[in-house]
């Protein structure tokens, strides 16, 4: 009986994309590496030793895949081999006289398949059609359409368990189809290896790929399954290894510890891979935990045909992004179920599905490999279960759980998605302006200020388009009608604790085009600028004037919502949009610089658009701060991730940041501002380095040049010396 376990930090339930190696896995890799490292062509002892560990695994691997025939090869994973099986079919097809010759995949398959068919269709100037075979609801291939191709098929790709839904293919079905036509069959078998009973031969199958590091063994080996007598072209040509299939000399430690997991796959009595029945187990034990947890989740893997191991979710309400910063915070890891990580990407795969929209930008993926204990998944539910309790506490989740809630004061932006609206709050006063209502974020606005207790005191829209979205909001939140035709406000009769002006400054003309707004509490004001004038745009650009910094409504969102890098100033001109939010900490400075924009004053900032190195490794922390004893350190994530996991620890360097989430920083900035700019250095962090550092090219770009950012952030933080330290950049402040 074999056994082997792995550690690591966090629990982590994204196998679909890479699994940690097993210790038994990794110590055989060890044991060839230092024992058994001969040259499986070398006539001597450590060479017989070592070509012997390949025939082993390739024994153990025709038992896994259900073949007694055609060839195994081990190569350096699933995409190398649809290199070598796509180049063998085609070379093939162009020798055969096939009218309109088509290429099909199914459209929900790994984007490898379809690129390596464009790729090698055009190399080999093939001319044939690459034709995507739709799917159904259920993820299922829709047979009257591979049907349909039957006469010109020459190569069917069809993947037997999706990596995003876990979806399993019916392989009998597809069998009887697929047989019944002359084309070549490739089967993309990554995500069904140890969670599939495979049936290659039965299948009739020709080509099949597979990655060793989806299931417990190392990056870069991989297996290829070719049957007898399909056609077969080496990819790699050299020394003749692997009977020329495929030269280069073998990556014998990495076959070793892909043998480790074929053995478990074939022993009936090995007590690593968790039965079937108990994978059900544990699935169901998530899906109770997310429906209990999530009112608004809704389970995207058809549950009935998909394995146990991969569940995709969406919360309404949320997006991947969010939710997954959230579950990395509470140390789970899980993945964006689409293929973009940030931003409001949808997945293909779920596109494909025919899903709604909301359901295909939202994705999350939860993935285990069979290896998981009981253990882990219980408590990776606790840890959900407490990142949940902490997105209640953020006011982002309606639910009663919400026992110590951040209460918020001043600018707070509320949004997801690309969509952003800003809410003012007087936290004294218990209320709060809306700013730019957008309807997709209703149910997020509307949640948020019941559960910080405001009263609403005013709903400003400054675009037609938004207008709408006012008009719900004023009707629900005030009881009062909202007037588009004149301000776009819509305000209670005693909002005392906010002035609404509109003349501020004499001269100053009301039409359509150009309306400026002074909102203003006991402590603060800010000024809203409505101007569509496009011949203000260079004044604009210019608006970084004493202590008073300008955004525009779609930097907002750009700059907090996307990879997008806001303002420096060369690109304002193209961010700017009818709303734009002047902040300011006090009132004769705004009226100038609203006047210098507006009346065409000379002002303009000299500012330099080179901002300098930034970036400090973690590794230079402890000298930095040695250095700059003022040092403060700001945490940029949201509350619940900094509530989740606030330790900072570096190999040498313990610190406990300030948290300014993104969503506050406009307040954070308006204090910066009135502050005067002391000049102690601000550290900024966040979770990879990204958010904290768009801020501090902001804060450079308006003039804050002692701001720094930690490079990978809290990730590289926790990798030890050795691991993170860069190389140095003689710029870099040490
Ligand atoms: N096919 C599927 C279904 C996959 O999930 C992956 C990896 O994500 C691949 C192919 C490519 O595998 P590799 O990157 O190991 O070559």
């Amino acid at each position: 009986m074999t056994t082997g376990r792995y550690s690591g930090k966090g629990i982590y339930l994204d196998a679909n994309a890479t699994t940690p190696v097993l210790a038994s896995s990794a110590q055989a890799a060890l044991q060839v590496m230092e024992r058994f490292y001969g040259n499986p062509s070398s006539a001597h002892i450590t060479g017989i030793q070592a070509k012997h560990i390949l025939k082993r695994a390739r024994e153990l691997a025709h038992r896994v895949l259900g073949t007694t025939s055609g060839q195994i090869f081990f190569n350096s994973g699933a995409t190398e081999g649809l290199q070598t099986d796509i180049l063998s079919a085609l070379h093939d097809l162009r020798g055969r006289q096939i009218d309109d010759l088509v290429l099909a995949y199914g459209a929900t398959e790994h984007k490898a398949v379809p690129r390596t068919l464009q790729h090698w269709n055009e190399i080999l100037n093939l001319k044939a059609s690459v034709v995507e075979i739709p799917v159904d609801r259920k993820g299922r291939l829709d047979l009257a359409a591979i049907e349909s191709l039957a006469d010109n098929l020459g190569l069917i790709c069809t993947m037997a368990v999706n990596n995003e839904t876990g979806v399993i293919q019916d392989l009998d079905l597809l069998h009887q189809f697929v047989r019944r036509t002359r084309a070549l069959w490739l089967i993309d078998g990554v995500q069904a290896l140890g969670k599939l009973s495979l049936r290659l031969g039965e299948w009739g199958v020709d080509y099949a790929v597979f990655s060793g590091h989806k299931l417990y063994a190392p990056k870069g080996i991989g297996m290829l399954y070719v049957r007898e007598g399909s056609p077969y072209t080496p990819l790699i040509a050299g020394g003749g290894q692997e009977d020329g299939a495929r030269s280069g000399t073998e990556n014998v430690p990495g076959i070793a510890a892909m043998s480790v997991i074929l053995e478990f796959l074939t022993d009936p009595d090995q007590a690593v891979f968790r039965s079937n029945q108990q994978l059900f187990e544990f699935r169901d034990k998530f899906v109770q935990t997310l429906k209990e947890l999530f009112t608004g989740v809704v389970f995207n893997t058809p549950i009935d045909i998909s394995v146990p191991t991969t569940i995709n979710f969406s919360v309404k309400g949320f997006s991947s992004k969010e939710l997954m910063d959230l579950f990395d915070a509470a140390d789970i890891r899980m993945s964006a179920g689409s293929a973009c990580s940030s931003g409001m990407k949808s997945s293909f795969v779920l596109d494909a599905m025919g899903l709604e929209k909301w359901q295909s930008e939202s994705a999350i993926r939860l993935s285990f490999g069979p290896a998981i204990t009981r253990a882990e998944v219980d408590e990776a539910c606790q840890r959900i279960r407490h990142a949940v309790g902490a997105l209640a506490n953020s006011c982002l989740l309606s639910v009663d759980g919400g026992s110590q809630r951040d209460l918020r004061h001043g600018l707070v932006l509320v949004g997801y998605g690309g969509a952003t609206s800003l809410l003012y709050i007087d936290s004294t006063a218990k209320s709060c302006i809306i700013i730019s209502p957008q309807q997709f974020l209703q149910e997020r606005i509307v949640n948020f200020i019941a559960c910080q207790g405001l009263q609403v005191m005013a709903v400003l829209s400054g675009t037609e388009q938004g207008a709408a979205a006012a008009r719900e909001f004023s009707e629900q939140l005030i009881g009062a009608e909202f007037e588009s035709d004149t301000w776009g406000v819509s305000r209670r009769s005693s909002a005392q604790h906010f002035t609404l002006m509109n003349d501020i400054y004499t001269g100053w003309k009301l039409d359509s085009r150009r309306v400026l707004l002074r909102v203003a509490s006991q402590e603060d004001a800010i000024y809203l600028v409505c101007d569509t004038d496009a011949s203000h745009v260079t004044r604009i650009e210019a608006l970084v004037i004493d202590s008073a910094v300008l955004f525009t409504g779609a930097a907002i969102g750009e700059f907090l919502h996307t990879s997008g890098i806001l303002p420096k100033l060369s690109k304002l001109r193209s961010l700017l949009t009818p709303w734009s939010f002047v902040v300011c900490p006090s009132d004769l400075q705004s009226i100038t610089l609203v006047s210098d924009m507006f009346e065409g004053s000379q002002r303009v900032a000299s500012q330099s658009h080179d901002l300098g190195n930034f970036q400090i490794s973690p590794t230079d922390l402890s000298a930095f701060r040695a250095k700059n004893p003022t040092a403060e350190f700001i945490d940029v994530r949201e509350s619940y991730e900094f509530h989740l996991l606030k330790n900072w620890h570096t190999p040498d360097l313990d610190v406990s940041p300030r948290n300014v989430p993104l969503s506050h920083f406009y307040q954070f900035l308006l204090a910066l501002l009135a502050e005067q700019q002391g000049d102690h250095p601000l550290v900024f962090l966040c979770r990879s380095g990204a958010r904290s550092s768009r801020i501090v090219q902001l804060l450079r770009g308006v003039g804050f040049y002692n701001t720094w950012n930690v490079t990978g952030g809290l990730a590289m933080c926790r990798m030890p010396a050795g691991f993170n330290d860069g190389i140095r950049d003689d710029r870099t402040p040490h």
